[in-house]
This record gives C-alpha cells, sequence and structure tokens, in this order.
C-alpha cells in the first residue's frame, strides 16, 4: 500500500525535502523502507517506515546498493516488525538519525547506531558492512 498524502508530506519535510541518500532536491520519491513481499502491505506505511530518495537512488536500493540500503537503514528486513529500532544515515549530513512514530529525525553518535542495528541484525550487520566495505564502531 503506497503512504498516505499526509505521511509522504511530513517524511519529505522530516528530511529537509532532500533525497536522504545522495542529498538531491528534485524527483523525489517516497521509499517504504521495510521490503513489502508478494501481494504487498494492508496498511498504508508509517513515517518512521518512510525515507524520500530521490527516483535514482530508489531504484539503486532495490538493485546495486541493496546491501548498502541495508546497512544505512534506508531499506529495513521484512520481518522487522518496529522499524524505528531501526536508524537511518543522512550521508549529505554525515549523520545517523533515530526515526521516530512522531515523525522526527533524532540525531544520534555513529556508536549508538551501530548498537541499535546489532540489537536488531546481529552478526549480520557486521558482515554487511564488512561486505560492502563500511567500518563499523567498535564494540563498546
Ligand atoms: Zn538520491
Amino acid at each position: 500500500m503506497r503512504a498516505t498524502t499526509s505521511t509522504w508530506r511530513d517524511t519529505k519535510e522530516r528530511d529537509g525535502d532532500r533525497c536522504a541518500a545522495c542529498g538531491a532536491r528534485v524527483g523525489l520519491t517516497h521509499q517504504h523502507r521495510r521490503a513489502v513481499g508478494m501481494g504487498g502491505s494492508k496498511t498504508p506505511p508509517s513515517i518512521e517506515d518512510s525515507l524520500a530518495l530521490c527516483g535514482d537512488c530508489n531504484g539503486r536500493c532495490e538493485s546495486d546498493l541493496q546491501k548498502y540500503a541495508l546497512v544505512f537503514g534506508w531499506k529495513v528486513r521484512r520481518w522487522v516488525k518496529d522499524p524505528s529500532r531501526v536508524p537511518a544515515f543522512y550521508p549529505h549530513l554525515w549523520g545517523w538519525a533515530r526515526l521516530t512514530p512522531a515523525g522526527a529525525a533524532l540525531p544520534i553518535h555513529a556508536a549508538e547506531a551501530a548498537a541499535m542495528m546489532r540489537d536488531v541484525y546481529g552478526e549480520e550487520w557486521n558482515a554487511w558492512c564488512k561486505e560492502v566495505g563500511v567500518q563499523t564502531p567498535e564494540r563498546r
């Protein structure tokens, strides 16, 4: 199911009217972070399940950048019931944010983001980082 008009408007506002991945200001599309399986979803995606991405980045999240998108929280595994547990990285801001159901993107430290990711995905997240050549903060 598609995002409601108000969720999409609020998502764009939260993300500064820019693509969360590349910072582009044009051609923005709704990214449903939780991959939707066959048959789609019964309810429209919530704001913490949404990102503004340009058409290029949205397409690449489904193709060559799929693993990057998981590493950076632009995509969320379907089985994750609460997408607010998965933070998102905004490269153009060089920072991580926790996406809340109230529609905020709260800046968090990279170590906190890594802890949240490991809490959800365990060692698999480290493995994805390694695969795409992304350095992860050390455990504390
Ligand atoms: Zn983009």
